[in-house]
């Protein structure tokens, strides 16, 4: 049996039995290699779900949409190994339950998926473990290597050729699972953080300002980089901020749901050395 088909079979299960009230997955898109989320309810519509190489979004923003995990029932979702990070984090920030969520994991390959053991985000130990050896800048080390590589005129000329076209959509924060902030600081108008036209300084302070917000919670899912509709690669921005982050501290994001976040933890003893 197809993981497809063992999913829509589990799926069916877990709804007719009333484990979870609904199922996150992937639905048909308008054309063959895209997909869409789907919200099923029913054991009846679960023939709809789809899962294969197309199946690209992280879906684990959904889960923090108010108001859905209120009820305390469960939610089952299909993730990828980025979505189980960002279900790690999540719940560490004190966003969901992780108890709550039942997962049918899968690793997408070039042209197949294959099925990850586990339902419950704590089930993931090793494949995370294994992720964090390879990460972050897997697969894209050269060019992340060729822009540190650069003289630090140079690389803000690169960065500022790419931010000059940012438009101003939002599409990078409203795709992205880490920024559920119900008011973004950019939609705060008194005081005004970040100018809201498009222009040099003002995307200069959006794309820095996200990239910090991001530091050590980027999940590398790459959903900024498909969403953003004037190409700018966002995810190697992000990516500079994990290896950052990943050096200074030994953590790479979303290994559990107990796992201190980085940048807004301290130890009332920290000696501060950094400030001298
Ligand atoms: S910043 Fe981009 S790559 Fe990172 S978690 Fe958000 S959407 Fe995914
Ligand atoms: S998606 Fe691209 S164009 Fe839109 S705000 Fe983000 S960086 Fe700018």
């Amino acid at each position: 049996m197809s993981i497809q088909e063992q999913y829509r079979k589990k799926a069916a299960e877990l709804l007719s039995s009333g484990e979870v009230k609904l199922v996150i997955g992937y639905g048909a898109g308008t054309t063959p290699d895209r997909r869409r989320p789907l919200f099923v309810r029913s054991a009846d519509e679960t023939s709809k779900l789809h899962l294969d190489a197309a199946c690209e979004a992280n879906l684990s923003g959904y889960l923090v949409t108010e108001g859905l995990l209120a009820d305390r029932k469960k939610v089952g979702i299909f993730l990828g190994p980025e979505g189980i990070r960002s279900v790690n984090i999540l719940a560490s920030e004190s966003q969901l339950d992780p108890d709550q969520i039942v997962i049918m994991g899968f690793n997408r390959e070039a042209e197949s998926v294959s099925a990850l053991e586990g339902s419950n985000v704590r089930d993931f130990p090793a494949m995370l473990a294994a992720l964090k050896e390879q990460a972050p800048g897997a697969g894209e080390q050269a060019l992340v290597e060729r822009i540190e590589n650069m003289t630090p005129e140079e690389r803000f000329t690169f960065w500022q050729a790419e931010f000059e076209k940012c438009i101003k959509c939002y599409a990078c924060r409203q795709v992205c699972p880490m920024c559920y902030c119900r008011r973004c600081i950019v939609d705060n108008n008194q005081p005004q953080w970040v100018q809201t036209s498009s222009h040099t300084l003002g995307n200069f302070e959006w794309n820095l300002v996200r990239a910090f917000h991001l530091s050590g919670r980027c999940v590398e899912c790459g959903g900024c980089d498909r969403a953003c509709p004037v190409n700018i690669p966002l995810r190697l921005i992000n990516r500079r901020m994990a290896m950052e982050v990943l050096d200074a501290y030994d953590h790479f994001s979303g290994m559990s749901p107990d796992q201190e976040t980085v940048l807004a933890s301290f130890k009332k003893d920290d000696p501060e050395t950094f400030i001298l």
